[in-house]
């Protein structure tokens, strides 16, 4: 077996700033002089590309990132073993967890990271983080990527992406997955929980799915909520569908105008899903009269889906322009294993 060779595809974010030694300022690192920055990355054993991009602050971040992302991985996808991609920690949840529904049959990995503290800083997390997710894009057992799903690594662990949050702006461990294990876990070796990790292989060719809807809305509930704001968010014009982030087990209000106004979004075609505002543990509609109005009204229940996968995954499923029955049926069962099936 050969070395293994990755794909870097650097789209912006703090991992990617250096202090000017004239100013003193933080400027964009330039990735293509990387090994320059880092000669200790020539010691890896893996063939590296880089993939410049023009960089953004991920608070930036478009759909368009998305599909040029699936866009070069397809375009890639026999020349290289895996994909490490840099990106802005604050957007990072939703990116990776867009790239994941659009990836059908992956069987590479495809890494998401970035860092906290910016690399060209002396006590910068990005080092150690744009090394290991090097290293698990790379990693190979048998002639077959370990992880070919898209992940998410930082500080320490790897990530099911599409089960993962940003939880801390301090914490240079940024990310956590509350309803699905770490894939790996890094001290001295890096510890992989093979029975974690999914596998599509024989499912099929690897292909993309790019199709993308902007038709969407994110409502949270919250105490005081008034009928005129909550039917203008739903009503708001084109809205196509609906993530509706609710109390603890999937819970809102029983209130008759918060009911009549879920049924008449529904009933006008409005897809609407529940998501808990609680970072963990399920939706379950079935346990309260507050959830099963919810249910009755016609809402559907994204069980332990983060409000990121829910969100790109309603996109994502609402540009491939399904019928209501065939977007309802995809919405509420796991596509990519972000969410749990009962
Ligand atoms: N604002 C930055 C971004 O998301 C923060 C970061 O990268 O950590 O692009």
């Amino acid at each position: 077996m050969g070395r293994s060779s990755v794909l870097l595809i650097y789209t912006g974010g703090t991992i990617g700033m250096k202090t000017d030694p004239v100013t003193g300022t933080l400027v964009p690192f330039d990735f293509n002089g990387i090994y320059d920055e880092f000669p200790s990355l020539r010691r890896l054993d893996v063939e590296l590309e880089v993939l410049p991009f023009e960089p953004i602050d991920s608070s930036n971040v478009e759909p368009e990132l998305w599909v040029s992302l699936a866009r070069i991985i397809r375009e890639n996808y026999d020349r290289y073993d895996g994909f490490v991609v840099l990106h802005g920690t604050d957007t990072m949840s939703y990116s990776s967890s867009a790239l994941s529904f659009m990836l059908d049959n992956l069987g590479k990995p495809v890494v998401f990271t970035g860092s906290q503290i910016p690399i060209g800083v002396l006590r910068t997390d990005g080092r150690e983080n744009l090394i290991t997710a090097i290293e698990i894009a790379a990693a190979r057992e048998a002639g077959r990527a370990i992880v070919p799903e898209v992940s998410l690594y930082f500080q320490n662990r790897l990530f099911r992406a599409n089960r993962t949050k940003k939880h801390s702006a301090e914490e240079l461990s940024a990310f956590a997955s509350h309803n699905y294990p770490a894939l790996a876990d890094v001290g001295v070796g890096i510890h992989y929980r093979t029975g974690a990790i999914a596998r599509c292989e024989g499912e099929g060719a690897f292909a993309i799915d790019t199709a993308v809807s902007r038709e969407v809305a994110v409502v949270k509930v919250f105490p005081g909520l008034t009928e005129p704001v909550f039917r203008t968010m739903l009503q708001a014009e084109g809205v196509k569908g609906v993530v509706l982030e609710t109390y603890g087990a999937g819970n809102a209000p029983t209130f008759d105008w918060f009911i009549q106004a879920l049924e008449q979004t529904v009933s006008r075609g409005v897809h609407v899903v529940n998501v808990t505002q609680c970072v963990s543990g399920s939706v379950n509609m079935d346990i309260y009269e507050t959830g099963r109005r919810l249910q009755d009204a016609g809402v559907i229940s994204g069980r332990d889906m983060t409000t990121e996968a829910a969100l790109t995954k309603m996109m994502c499923l609402l540009g491939r322009g399904y019928a209501p029955e065939e977007f309802v049926r995809r919405m509420g069962h796991s596509m990519r294993g972000e969410m749990t099936e009962e």
